[in-house]
């Protein structure tokens, strides 16, 4: 897959740190990368967004931002607010067509969940994803509730159409509760899709060499890594 879409089940759940594990597999493996981030939000213009983030944990990669807009809020909604232009999806799909040709990997960060609004007229990810014609990759909470979330997810991105390579959980506690062991088997069922990752707690925390050197660990080798599911499922991963 030369471009991959990450998406959440919501905000708030890892997704940019799994992007970076993500980019970081690929660089890991000789392959250039580059990150599209359509639009940021919550963050001033001199501020890093998620993309240099991205850059920050993984390493050499292209970054690529469409908009920025100053207000924590879906973009369409932080666009009005702040009289800019939204980002549409063609500009998303051309931006990432344009990366791909030049690199190996492009890797497009969402907003939140896939149906967040990008513009007035209700356009998502989705949208981009399908002009693109790129799997969507699903980021996910560990614990109770990501069960309802990641099939909501699944079932939007099959409606319409889109490919659902599968779920990356976010961030794995290092004391798993309850819910969060039990998901280890019930989530690859909820989402209809297999488990392809699971990034530890505090990952982004590391110091950048540590998280390059551990992040192909986290990764199934569809995503450039060396993880592997059975034996996170039989709890000894
Ligand atoms: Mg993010």
């Amino acid at each position: 897959m030369s471009v991959l879409v990450v998406t959440g089940t919501g905000t708030e759940v890892g997704k940019t740190v799994t992007t970076a594990a993500v980019a970081a597999a690929a660089l890991s493996r000789g392959r250039s990368v580059a990150v599209l981030k359509p639009a940021q939000t919550g963050v001033g213009p001199d501020e890093p967004g998620d993309a240099a983030e991205v850059a920050r944990l993984a390493g050499d990669v292209t970054l690529r931002e469409l908009a920025r807009y100053p207000e924590p809020l879906a973009p369409d909604t932080a666009a009005r607010r702040a009289g800019r232009p939204a980002v549409r999806p063609h500009e998303i799909a051309e931006a990432a067509e344009k990366l791909a040709a030049e690199h190996d990997l492009v890797l497009v960060e969402g907003a939140g969940g896939l149906l967040v609004r990008f513009d007035e007229t209700g356009a998502t990810l989705a949208d981009a994803a399908r002009l693109l014609d790129a799997p969507v990759l699903v980021v996910a909470h560990a614990g109770l509730g990501t069960l309802n979330a990641t099939a909501l997810t699944g079932e939007a991105l099959r409606a319409r159409g889109l490919r659902f390579p599968g779920v990356v959980i976010g961030s794995w506690p290092v004391d798993a509760d309850l819910a969060s062991r039990c998901n280890r088997t019930d989530l690859p069922e909820a989402a209809g899709a297999p488990l392809l990752g699971a990034v530890p707690e505090r990952a982004g925390a590391l110091p950048p060499a540590d998280f390059r050197a551990a992040a192909p660990g986290w990764l199934a080798p569809r995503l450039d890594g060396v993880w592997d599911a059975e034996r996170f499922v039989k709890g000894t991963a």
